[in-house]
Order: structure tokens, then sequence, then C-alpha cells
């Protein structure tokens, strides 16, 4: 989907949201994991770098939009057997800016707000790590024939318990819509 390469720039952390707008920019970067302190509290381990695209344009209703879209592969504990998982995380979304909260009570149901700051910025990166850590899920498993648990007996009432319907994946799926 997203090109590997180690030539590409690292994404601007903080953007002008309205002027990029104002010329349908197109931007495409990586950020540096690192720095990304709250998905790596809530993981083992992600990629160095993590892929982004960054559309800025308008929909119809000349609402001013933010379409973003990238890919990581973390690192979390399989809540089956307790070992490492390996997990690639994609994120797509639309965001629409607003300078303040009346602007967001005004959009329409199927778009989420983001909020500009008074001059005009959004902090990419951090929108960025916000979106991945919606895709995290809950109960982070191996496929069933790549875990340890089903290797060591068939017996294991623990597989059962984790395989509820995850309320968060299906909330960040409504926001994909
Ligand atoms: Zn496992």
């Amino acid at each position: 989907m997203m090109s590997r390469t180690m030539t590409q720039a690292l994404l601007p952390k903080r953007v002008d949201g309205p002027k990029l707008v104002e010329v349908n920019q197109h931007l495409s970067g990586k950020i540096d994991s690192k720095q990304l302190t709250r998905l790596s509290a809530a993981t083992l381990g992600c990629d160095p770098f993590v892929e982004c695209v960054a559309d800025f344009d308008r929909d119809d209703e000349r609402h001013r939009l933010l379409i973003g879209r990238c890919e990581a592969k973390v690192v979390m504990e399989c809540q089956r057997c307790l070992e490492d998982v390996s997990l690639d995380i994609r994120s797509e979304f639309t965001l629409a800016m607003v300078f303040n909260d009346d602007q967001a009570k005004a959009l329409p149901k199927r778009l989420e707000s983001i909020e500009l700051d008074e001059d005009g910025r959004l902090e990419l990166w951090e929108i960025f790590e916000d979106e991945l850590l919606l895709c995290l899920p809950d109960f982070p498993m191996h496929p069933e024939g790549e875990c340890q648990a089903y290797s060591t007996g068939p017996e294991q009432d623990t597989a059962e318990e984790v395989k509820r319907p995850n309320p968060f994946d299906v909330l960040a799926q409504l926001k994909q819509k």
C-alpha cells in the first residue's frame, strides 16, 4: 500500500491546516515512533518509523478536511499465550477542522472534528498517534494456528474468555465510516 523507502522525509509536526486546505496539499512522510510516547506505553515495541499520508481538502459543503492514512507494525502481548505478537496496524480517518466547540457542534454527524489552535495549526504527529491508539486491539492475539496456547493442550478455558467482541474495535470501525 505505502512504500517503505528510507529516503522519505519526516512528516511535519505542526502544520497550518486552513492554508494547506487552500492549496489541496498532499503530504507523505514518516513519524519517528520514539517520540510517540503514548503509543510506546501502550505497546511492547513499534517500527522505528510510522509511514503517514495526509491530504488536505474540502468536501462539497466546504468543510475543511484532513484525510489521513498511516500504518505501523507494533508488538503487543498475546492475551491467549502471553508471548509477543506482532500486529500490523492500519488507520484511515477523515477529520473536519474547526476553531471552536460551536463549529464542532454544527458539523453533520458523519464528520468528526479536530480543533485548530488559535493560529490555525494542527499537531499532526499527535493526531496520527491518537488514531493509531484507537486501532490497537484491547485483546491482541496470535492467529489461531500460530498461538502457543494451542500447542500446550486442547483444554484451554482462557481461549474462550478472550474471544468477546471488543467494543473499542467497533468504535474504531464506526469512526472510519
Ligand atoms: Zn498467542
